[in-house]
């Protein structure tokens, strides 16, 4: 049975009376309206992201605004958002809708409305009472990821001050937070010990066996996939009847595994080889999060009968998305992860091992409906000495740049007091402002600049928000639209497994680069950019010179949005405009320098260059950059991004001249964090220092509390 085959079996609606969630749906309903804030958790597919919202708005909170959820995942607003939509049977972007980065899938009609907390992050600054909203959901909290946590902080401090959260609104807001049972105490307490709602699960036992195969120096992508081919293929030829999840990192490993499954399944003879002769199939499913969502559907429909389902996914599947009838886990022990590098200074997103809090996570997928296993291709010794006990916040281990400008623009000028669930590294904070001073975001003493009020409007990051506005005051912002557009999708370039198809599109991509003009990986992202734009067959025009169509639709759309968000802002009066006498190139570059001085590097030696930033890294060049083999003829170089493997690659390269960055790199070193963090308490009234007194005596005693449970 091909991966590939589709099938249509409606799903049934009415399974929702079967959850977990809906024998407490008046209760919910009520305790909804009793508090402002409510914390709920319960198992995961227990029902509370596809049915409190309905229940809530069954219960007629729409008429007094919108019901919000927020998702840490992109997938996960979109893919629930659908299929609640389905069982409202009501069509998708009407009554329920969602909102991600660059796809708003909402109208005036939209009541019950999935979106990313980042969404929210940025409705919260253009009206921070949230007044079209009666309901906020924060969904995953347990995630604890970056935003949610700072939406949780910040919703705290805005309905704990009543004149503060009535303003422009006519009823109070009502703020649920859910989560996995993870820390439902904690959130509770900062939350002003508000009332914790448990949803009773029925969970069924899962056996956990290690396997000696990966120990803790087997990290190697090529092995662990190998591995849990294996083990998904032993489990589908000795297990009972079931479906299988298996968890890996990311899309183009579990593209391989689906192949590599998909290839050694066919040679299955089901008679002789398959334990249960009620297995007649394997089906094998891919789940990631840049996957076209049509494809997605797929996995939450049973399969055919005698077939198991196999789904291959990322740790999407852990607690964002639930798929009924699996029995079986093959757990490779990795993640994803974004995570600040200190070595080089910057985040990259690293495959780690996935915590022991995880693991156990991901087992108890197997044990929803009936008792069930689960295979972890690691050993004893890996879970001993290579995986931590919990999953370090998001908050403590990534840059904060993006979020600290937002706190900034809403007026939280005191970064370092804000009430974070888990307080970040002093260090981390300062480091965010280094950043947002350099670009020039915030002033000496920390406070917001008109620029930094601009760059806030942009979901980018903030160098790439920095070079565009630079471009924009010299009147070139179509050189830097579409390249910050395409930085923003998914890779457009594809690299086929074949060789000679690899060889091809290698040569494909060094022709494009040729056309380009100019060698460098900006231009050429440009190039990619207009010259499909102006093909009158651009899906042929892609498939020919192996380029993404997908990825490059998306980019059109991302472009013609951060247009409209330069538009309006153009409009202001006070629009910073510059002159410019130079070439068209120098141009381009210099704009890039302006946002990307900080990722300087120059040539030392051979092939190596070093950082400027006073990490002093020793940097290559990525294999896929035009300027890869030529590093000779280069000397300083800027940067969009780093790939660190066993060396260091710095990937989206630009040649520039010292004369560009020399006046902006004394930046780079001589800034006072203490001068940028400090000001804020300067300013401060006696009246507000007295509340912070209070307050801050207050949360102490909590926080003592807090580590008691
Ligand atoms: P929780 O949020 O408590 O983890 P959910 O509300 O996500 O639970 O899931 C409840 C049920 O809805 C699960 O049985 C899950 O399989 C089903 N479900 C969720 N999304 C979909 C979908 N897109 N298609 C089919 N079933 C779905
Ligand atoms: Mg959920």
């Amino acid at each position: 049975m091909s991966k590939r085959t589709k099938w249509d079996t409606k799903g049934d609606l009415d399974e929702s009376k079967n959850l977990p969630i809906y024998q407490h749906k008046a209760t919910l309903q009520q305790a909804v309206k009793d508090n402002s804030f409510l914390v709920v958790t319960g198992e995961t597919g227990s029902g509370k992201t596809t049915q409190l919202p309905q229940y809530l708005h069954q219960a007629g909170f729409w008429s007094n605004g919108k019901i919000g959820i927020t998702q840490p995942r992109r997938v996960a607003a979109i893919t629930v958002a659908q299929r609640v939509s389905q069982e409202m049977h009501c069509s998708l972007g009407r009554e329920v809708g969602y909102q991600v980065r660059f796809d708003d899938c909402t109208t005036q009609d939209t009541v019950v409305k999935y979106m990313t907390d980042g969404c929210l992050l940025r409705e919260i600054l253009a009206d921070p009472v949230l007044s079209q909203y009666s309901v906020v959901i924060l969904d995953e909290a347990h995630e604890r990821s970056l935003n949610t946590d700072i939406l949780l902080g910040l919703l705290k401090q805005t309905l704990s001050s009543p004149d503060k959260a009535s303003k422009g609104r006519c009823v109070p807001l009502k703020v649920v937070v859910m989560s996995a049972t993870l820390e439902t105490d904690k959130l509770s307490v900062f939350l002003g010990g508000c009332p914790v709602f448990t949803i009773p699960g029925r969970t069924f036992p899962v056996t956990s066996k290690f396997s000696c195969a990966i120990g803790p120096k087997d990290t190697e992508s090529s092995v662990y996939v190998k591995e849990v081919v294996k083990v998904a293929l032993d489990v589908h030829t000795s297990e009972m009847a079931g479906d299988i999840l298996v968890f890996l990192t990311g899309q183009s490993e579990i593209e391989k595994a689906c192949d590599m499954l998909y290839e050694k399944a066919e040679s299955i003879d089901y008679r002789y080889d398959v334990q249960d002769h009620k297995v007649e199939g394997l089906l094998i499913l891919p789940l990631y999060g840049s996957m076209p969502t049509d494809q997605q559907k797929q996995i939450f429909q049973p399969p055919p009968p005698g077939i198991r389902k196999c789904v291959v996914a990322t740790n999407i599947a852990a607690t964002s998305l639930t798929i009924n009838g699996i029995k079986y886990i093959v757990d490779s022990g990795f993640v994803k992860q974004l995570n600040h590098n200190s070595r080089v200074g910057m985040d990259i997103l690293e495959v780690v091992p996935i915590s022991k809090s995880e693991a156990l996570q991901r087992a108890g997928r197997a044990g929803r409906t009936s008792a069930g296993k689960c295979f972890r291709i690691y050993s004893p010794a890996f879970w001993e000495k290579c995986m931590p006990e919990y999953t370090v916040p998001e908050i403590q281990r990534t840059s904060l740049t993006a979020v600290i400008l937002t706190l900034k623009c809403l007026g939280v000028h005191d970064v370092i007091r804000f009430p974070y669930l888990d307080r970040p590294e002093e260090r981390f904070i300062l480091e965010a402002l280094k950043q947002l001073y350099q670009c020039d975001a915030i002033d000496r003493r920390g406070k917001v600049t008109r620029l930094g009020e601009l760059m806030v409007e942009f979901p980018l990051p903030p160098g790439l928000t920095r070079a565009l506005l630079q471009a924009a005051s010299l009147g070139c912002e179509d050189l830097l639209l579409p390249v910050a557009a395409m930085l923003s999708v998914e890779n457009i370039f594809i690299r086929p497994g074949h060789p000679e198809k690899q060889k091809e599109a290698d040569k494909k991509h060094r022709q494009l680069g040729v056309q380009a003009g100019s060698c460098n990986d900006f231009t050429m992202l440009l190039s990619v950019f207009e010259k499909c734009k102006a093909s009158d067959a651009p899906s042929a025009w892609c498939k020919d010179n192996y380029i993404h169509w997908r990825a490059l639709k998306s980019a059109f759309s991302v472009e013609t949005q951060l247009r409209e968000i330069l538009l309006r802002l153009q409009k202001k009066r006070d629009f910073p405009m510059e002159k410019f006498d130079g070439n068209k190139s120098e141009l381009f570059r210099r704009c890039l320098c302006t946002g990307y001085f900080t990722n300087v590097a120059r040539r030392s030696v051979g092939k190596v260059f070093c950082t400027m930033d006073g990490h002093g890294s020793m940097v290559h060049i990525h294999p896929s950059s035009t300027l890869f083999d030529q590093e000779a003829q280069l000397d300083w170089v800027i940067f969009h991004d780093l790939l660190v493997t066993s060396r260091i690659y710095i990937r989206t390269v630009c040649p520039i001249r010292y004369d560009w960055v020399k006046d902006l790199l004394p930046k780079l070193h001589e800034v006072d964090v203490y001068e940028l963090s400090s000001v804020a308490r300067e300013e401060v009234t006696d009246e507000e220092v007295a509340k912070w007194v209070t307050k801050e005596a207050a949360k102490r005693q909590t926080e003592g509390s807090a580590e008691d449970v």
